[in-house]
This record gives structure tokens, sequence and C-alpha cells, in this order.
């Protein structure tokens, strides 16, 4: 693993979507810029190999420079409109709890197909090149406007995430979980800004609730959407605060350390993404000015 400073990929690497070498590489706001990355932040990335935290700030959102020109105008504006749509429908959702604690969110015309093609494009930019189980099938996907989507897609799920903290998980192994050879072990991502969260499953989503402490909103079902669906949804989503750096940990400290012993919850396999590390986890700063 080589250990360089850089958030952003080295020259000559391949395009996320298409892999082309050969067009130049743009910046790309993960998690979106229509999401709440903007403004002056904070961050640290895990280095498992380094067994430690390394610091990196900057003043205008995390970006990555993981698409090429065509791919970045094609698809991640394209796709980041309507989800800008959705995010702020969640974002602004006020504080209205449903009656077993979740928070209601309504959303007006949004287009399903597209957010979660939006949503899966980010996951697939944290990526190294050809990194995740089903690499292929999530770039086909995002790219194809086809309703049936390919066996690799990873189950997609939400929360409301109430901390102002983002945190960022390219792709993780979590085992031994509460020692049930059943479920473990789980592999996944995640996408957390302030407001709302998003959690990518490769496998045995039945995890989820002991990972999380709690069911989150599956959202897979909107692959299955028509590209032109348009539709007014009422969501109930679990909220929950982000407090803690190590991945899809929940909860508070004592929480958190309560299920780490109890569940034997550990890395089993990580690489270095374009983030040059296992995940990020930062705070915002303050807002930019208007
Ligand atoms: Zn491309």
């Amino acid at each position: 693993m080589e250990a360089n400073g850089s958030r952003t990929a080295p020259e000559g690497e391949r395009c996320r979507l298409c892999r082309s070498t050969n067009r130049v590489i743009t910046e790309e706001h993960v998690p979106p810029k229509s999401a709440g990355n903007r403004g002056a932040f904070v961050g640290r990335t895990l280095r498992l190999e380094e067994g430690g935290f390394r610091t990196f700030s900057g003043a205008e959102g995390v970006s990555l420079r993981v698409l090429c020109e065509r791919c970045n105008s094609r698809y991640g504006s394209s796709l980041g409109t309507t989800f800008g749509d959705f995010a702020k429908a969640v974002i602004g959702s006020g504080r209205l709890l449903t009656r077993d604690g979740r928070l209601f969110v309504s959303t007006q015309e949004i287009f399903p197909a597209r957010v979660v093609r939006h949503l899966l494009l980010n996951h697939l930019c944290l990526l190294g090149d050809g990194e995740g189980p089903a690499p292929e099938d999530v770039r086909d996907f995002v790219r194809s406007r086809d309703p049936s989507p390919p066996p690799g897609l990873p189950n997609v799920s939400l929360y409301y995430n109430q901390s102002e903290t983002f945190r960022v998980v390219p792709i993780a192994g979590v085992g031994s979980l509460l020692r049930r050879p059943r479920i473990g072990p789980w592999i996944g991502g995640e996408i957390a800004a302030p407001g709302l969260g998003a959690v990518f499953t490769y496998s045995g989503r039945d995890a989820i609730p002991a990972i999380t402490g709690t069911d989150l909103l599956d959202v897979s079902g909107w692959t299955s959407a028509g590209w032109k669906e348009r539709v007014s949804l009422q969501l109930e989503l679990p909220p929950t605060a982000i407090r803690e750096p190590r991945p899809l940990g929940f909860g508070t400290p004592a929480e958190i350390e309560k299920r780490w012993s109890t569940h034997s919850i550990v890395w089993l396999a990580v690489r270095g993404g374009p983030l040059d590390s296992s995940a990020a986890f930062w705070r915002r700063t303050k807002r930019r000015p208007a």
C-alpha cells in the first residue's frame, strides 16, 4: 500500500464509471454538494496499515478526482440534480416523528430510479479501480436506464443522520458478528452527510440491525423503477447520530462500545481507495459565506 498523502487520483487513473484512461479526470463531490458537502471542514482518515488517523482539511467540501469530464456531465451532473431535490427534502424534513420514533419525510415528485443511481454512483466513486464485490454491475446499472437491476448490485438503505458529522466508508468487511456464522462476514460501505445517510450492503442485509442497532429504510426496490417514473413518497427514516469514525458504528460511544465488545465487530479486509484510506470522518467547521 503506497502512502502518499493525496486525496486525489494519480495521473493516468481510470474514470471510475467508464474506465477510460485518456480523458481528463475531474472532481466529484462525495457526498454531493446538494447533501451539504460544502464549506470548510476538518476530517480524519483512518489508516489501518498505519494503525491510526491522519487529519486533513479543506475549504470547499470533500471532492475526489474520480470521473472523466464526459461522465461527470452526463451522469454526475444530471443524476445529481434529481438527487439534490431528494436530499433537500430529507435534510429539510423538520422533526416530525412517527409513533415508533422514525422521522417522517414527505418527498414530492422525485425520480426514484435516478436517486438510487446517484447513490450508487457516489459509492462507485469511492472505490478503487475495479474494487468492490461487483463493480461491473454497479457501473453498468448507473449508466443504464433499464429498470432491471443486475444481480451484483448492493442493497441500498437510508437513515436520517442527526449529527453534523460526515462519515464515508468506501468498502469494509465486518466479521464475527454476533458470533453467528449464519450472518457474517458482512461486506458493505456507507456515505453519510448531515441529514442523509446511506448504507450499501453486499451480503447479509440481516446483519444491519445488529450493526446499526436499528432497521434502516431499504430503498433497493428503487432500482426497478422506470427512468421516467416520478412519484411523491412518504418515507419513514430511522434517526441516528454519527459519533464514531469506525465504520457502521451507530449511537452513543457507550452504546457502540457495548456492541463492539458484545458482537466482536472487527475489520476483515479493507483496501485504500481514492480517499487513500479505509474511512473518512469529518466535521464542518463553519458555513461558507453566502
Ligand atoms: Zn468516464
